[in-house]
């Protein structure tokens, strides 16, 4: 099933069961709905493998009341972006500003009108649709669609923190297309951007855990982060993207090293401690890199 075809889901939490139906009956139509008559049984949904996309929170309920299940919700990484849509009979403006104020995106008094509740979570529902497609695009480079330097950057201290923790080793690769300038020069940049494009869709087919990455480094260069790797299996990732790269059989005349397309990789290992950090691993595989590069190119090296 195609991902837009999936109905958005939306958690109702009220513990009044007529409050209940009105509501479900109003949104079935348009989202999958689960519903919840407590802020425990709420918080146990939400912090589930299958969160909704929206709340629509009751605020007097016995226990946990929805004050308190909204500001844990906001309070966990985990589940902060998820939209709360306060809905209640508590009309005092002091309420509506707690409200606001635990993190909610608004506000619906009851009773309500079935039409503004219906629109007001099409909005944010819509609204958080969008805002994730651009965080996802925003970390993804514009030309290749393999991950951007942004992405890089945060994911290699996020790896290099994990290894940290628990004394694993963490491995990168540089991947630079050889005489890339010259396969320009020749071509065009019309087909060098489509090499580039060609060239980082081979690497990221190859990486097969989601615990890896690769990224665009820079203009040819790729980068590609093995978290929990040793040097050997970062090695065999490295001859499997030299290999693959040369099977493509992207004509290159004007390059001295081979007839087609190839590249040149430096290879990095280290298990990471406090007083080292990341630029220590990449410089380390900048070397590797260079030493690839000056050893007569396709192929790798390690530092
Ligand atoms: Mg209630």
């Amino acid at each position: 099933m195609e991902t837009n075809c999936i109905k958005s889901s939306i958690l109702i939490v009220d513990d009044e069961p007529y409050n209940l139906k009105i509501l479900n009956e109003l949104l079935r139509t348009d989202y999958s709905i689960r519903v919840a008559t407590n802020g425990e049984r709420a918080l146990e949904i939400v912090m589930s493998d299958n969160p909704p996309d929206l709340v629509l929170l009751d605020v007097i309920m016995p226990g946990i009341d929805g004050y308190e299940v909204c500001q844990r919700l906001k309070a966990d990484t985990n589940t902060h972006d998820i939209p709360v849509i306060f809905i209640t009979s508590k009309t005092d403006e002091r309420d509506e500003i707690r409200g606001f104020e635990t993190g909610a995106v608004d506000y619906v008094t009851k009773p309500f009108r079935p039409i503004v509740v219906q629109a007001r979570v099409r909005t944010h529902i819509d609204l958080k649709r969008k805002s994730k497609l651009l965080e996802n695009q925003s970390l993804r480079d514009g030309l290749t669609g393999v991950s951007n330097r942004r992405r890089f950057n945060e994911y290699i201290e996020i790896a290099w923190n994990c290894a940290c923790r628990d004394s694993s080793p963490l491995s990168i690769i540089i991947i630079d297309i050889d005489h890339f300038k010259l396969y320009n020069d020749t071509y065009g940049h019309q087909e060098g951007d489509s090499c580039l494009i060609t060239v980082a869709n081979t690497l990221e087919s190859l990486i097969r855990r989601k615990i890896d990455l690769l990224a665009r480094y820079g203009g040819e260069e790729f980068c590609c982060i093995l978290p929990k790797t040793e040097s050997d299996g970062a090695c065999n990732v490295a001859l499997q993207f030299q290999n693959k790269i040369i099977d493509l059989k992207i004509p290159h005349i004007a390059s001295s090293t081979h007839s087609c397309v190839s590249i040149s990789q430096g290879v990095a290992t280290v298990v990471p401690s406090q007083d080292s950090s990341p630029e220590e691993l990449i410089k380390m595989a900048d070397e590797a890199l260079y030493k690839a590069k000056n050893s007569g190119r396709n192929r790798f090296c390690t530092y």
